[in-house]
């Protein structure tokens, strides 16, 4: 568990200093003496990277309803992802999702899309256990995720959210993380894969170069395809993803792209998503709306049916199609 929340404890261990200094010390503690919420239980079973036949799991929501836990239910868990995610909050108790079901095909790419607040970040949360369901369950491979071993999940599933979490160190410390054992040339394989090998190359300290604030500035599509490299590395089975927002970095975006498309390769894949590319490539696309799973399809299905997607498409995803597919043009005028 401390390999997989290391980085993320260490940020969170500055906001709880930071807190400490704002608030009284017997409530912090107070706080911090709670119980977390995700428990491992006795016996728990250790969940298979793949199967005999090396497909990558499914993933499965069967009737999955939740809604954030309350002050009084929080613990050091979801304080640390709150803390460091600072959404926008609505109140705890009021449901997120409701009974949302649906399959995730093994080594397929499943694309979430929806209006903002409908709950796709939440969804996907729940895939890796940072919060439990209050309803229904998540199955990987057809295993409860409540049932194995937390380790053996976060072996099995890798995420990338959109702010990336480096840590203040060097950026070859910072992929190693993932796999401590990887030779220099798995790395620099890992860099290239991710699109990121022809700027690390060019840095006076190439993969010693130490990244953050205080280091080397990397742009958020730089330090997500840092991020995706080190999940390169990692070569989960399941990959969950936050596309970076298209129009934050148009002039790698090619670059980004091309790393995701491998990063995808052979894993079961879901995706919340910002790029036509994606959805167009997408094997699935789930539309979710208040919590619920409103269409689901591909890109010609749920255009034709012409509901919730449809009208997205034309509000989110038609401006990127000049820019991703500048010869289409022709064919809309
Ligand atoms: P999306 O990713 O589709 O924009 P989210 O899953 O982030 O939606 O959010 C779904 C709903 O849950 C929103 O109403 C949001 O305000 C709320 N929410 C998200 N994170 C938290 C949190 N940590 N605590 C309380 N409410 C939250
Ligand atoms: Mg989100």
């Amino acid at each position: 568990l401390a390999r997989v929340y290391g980085p993320i404890g260490q940020l969170s261990n500055v906001q709880v200093q930071v807190m400490t200094a704002l608030v009284s010390f017997d409530r912090v503690f107070e706080v911090i003496d709670l119980e977390p919420l995700i428990k491992e239980k006795p016996g728990a079973a250790v969940l298979a990277r793949r199967d005999a036949a090396g497909t990558a799991p499914s993933i499965e929501f069967d009737r999955v309803s939740f809604r954030y836990p309350t002050a009084a239910e929080v613990s050091l868990a979801s304080l640390e992802s709150i803390a460091l995610k600072q959404p926008e909050r609505t109140d705890a108790a009021a449901g997120v999702l409701h009974e949302v079901s649906f399959a995730a095909p093994a080594g397929k790419l499943t694309a979430l899309v929806g209006p903002s607040g409908a709950g796709k970040t939440t969804i996907t949360q729940l895939v890796s256990r940072m919060y439990d369901p209050n309803d229904g369950a998540v199955r990987i491979g057809g295993h409860d995720i409540t049932d194995v071993t937390l380790d053996s999940l976060h072996d099995v599933v890798g995420v990338v959210t959109q702010d990336a979490h480096l840590f203040h160190d060097t950026i070859r410390a910072n992929l190693l993380y993932a796999r401590p054992s990887a030779t220099e040339r798995e790395v620099i394989e890992a860099c290239r894969a991710a699109q990121i090998w022809d700027l690390v190359e060019v840095l006076p300290d190439g993969l010693d170069t130490i990244v953050g604030d205080r280091g080397y500035r990397l742009s958020g599509g730089e330090k997500q395809r840092v991020a995706l490299a080190r999940l390169l590395l990692k070569a989960p089975s399941i990959v969950v993803l936050d596309e970076a927002t298209a129009h934050l970095d148009s002039e790698s975006e090619l670059a980004v792209q091309q790393a995701l498309s491998v990063a995808l390769q052979g894993r079961t894949s879901l995706v919340i998503a910002h790029r036509l590319s994606t959805v167009r490539e997408a094997d699935q696309i789930l539309v979710i709306e208040s919590g619920q799973v409103a269409e689901s399809g591909t890109h010609l299905e749920l255009l034709d049916a012409g509901g919730l997607y449809a009208d997205l498409y034309l509000t989110q995803f038609k401006s990127q199609e000049s820019r991703e597919h500048p010869s289409e043009r022709v064919r809309d005028s």
